[in-house]
């Protein structure tokens, strides 16, 4: 069974260059939100879901304003996953997964928009969501309004699932196989938020890693480039967020036909679809 990748940016932020990989400048750069299309013989598996429209009013109120105001939300109508994939012919009934990174808002945004499927997330990370309020919840860049309200009945753990061959992600490890088949693989990549998660897709043609905000930029996978110091208060678990980049510069070195791709490096994304049309 083989699987194909499209990857599609629903919305975008700016920021400065500088903060997503130190020395880069200030200059303000694009950073797209990153939606992984994965089509399989029993529907479509979605690796996050990009802004939405619903963001700009959600950042929109009380502390949530300190957020939209640091990235602003750019993104339009037809900007939406749901909407580029109705543009395919892709119903939003026909996802029947929905891998969701991390919570932040750029992953979440378009998540009520896909009610029938799945939602494969690390529990912990939904229990954090119900725990931590006010500048807490702001500094972990969560807004509960842009999750679903019966996503504990959709969850679907990621330590449930069955084992996968690790020797594909090494030194990676705890792959979890999604579809029963080793086409999409869930591995942990912990630091930048609680419970963060990448994607492993086997395509007919290449294998891509999608790492969602393991790493901004794939300069730190390939030159271990680490973000901007600020980052770290962001970051759930800075030492972990530096493991992980070392583990994935490692195995960007052990496996140089693996396309390593970060969630908002625009060039990386624009040269894995390139290769991925090849
Ligand atoms: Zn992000």
């Amino acid at each position: 069974m083989t699987v194909e990748l499209t990857l599609l940016e629903a919305g975008h932020t700016t920021h400065s260059a500088g903060v997503a990989r130190r020395g880069a400048g200030r200059a303000p750069v694009r950073f797209p939100a990153l939606v992984g299309v994965v089509r399989h013989a029993g529907g479509v598996v979605l690796v996050d879901t990009g802004y939405a429209p619903r963001v700009v009013e959600a950042l929109s109120h009380g502390i949530d304003r300190v957020y939209g105001g640091l990235l602003p939300v750019h993104v339009g109508p037809d900007e939406s996953a749901v909407a580029q994939l109705a543009a395919r012919g892709i119903d939003a009934d026909d996802v029947t997964h929905v891998v969701v990174t991390h919570l932040h808002a750029d992953h979440v945004g378009g998540l009520r928009d896909f009610p029938a499927a799945r939602v494969v997330v690390a529990r912990r990370a939904v229990d954090e969501i119900a725990r931590v309020r006010g500048v807490g919840r702001l500094r972990r860049g969560l807004a509960p309004v842009l999750l679903p309200d019966d996503l504990a009945d959709r969850l679907l753990d990621p330590m449930t699932l069955p084992r996968a061959d690790d020797a594909d992600v090494e030194p990676l490890g705890g792959a979890r196989d999604l579809l029963g088949d080793g086409t999409v693989v869930v591995v942990p990549l912990p630091g930048h938020a609680t419970g963060h998660l990448g994607v492993l897709v086997r395509t007919a043609t290449r294998d891509v890693l999608l790492v969602g905000d393991a790493a901004w930029d794939r300069r730190a996978v390939t030159h271990r480039e680490l973000p901007a110091p600020v980052v770290r208060l962001l970051s759930a678990d800075w030492p972990r967020y530096t493991r992980t980049i070392d583990a994935l510069h490692r195995l960007a070195e052990r496996r140089p036909d693996l396309i390593v791709l970060p969630a908002h490096d625009e060039a990386a994304i624009a040269e894995a679809r390139a290769e991925l049309a090849t």
